[in-house]
């Protein structure tokens, strides 16, 4: 998975109950891996509806449009 814009494969996704608490991701070769945080264990469900957030660019849009 990549930014259709830049190409990185390096994503965030935002607490859905708190758009201040971000989630960083990696999509490499479709497998996504959070970094790890003290926070893991509240890291929303990744769904197709998803707002996605490229972390190089201003690219954001939901998550099932990455290719
Ligand atoms: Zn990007």
């Amino acid at each position: 998975m990549k930014c259709p814009t830049c190409g990185c494969e390096k994503f965030y996704i935002k607490d859905t109950d708190d758009e201040y608490e971000l989630y960083e991701f990696t999509a490499v070769n479709g497998k996504i891996e959070f970094d790890a945080t003290p926070e893991t264990q509240n890291i929303p469900e990744i769904t197709a509806e998803i707002e996605t957030f490229c972390d190089k660019c201003a690219w954001h849009g939901k998550f099932e449009t990455l290719k």
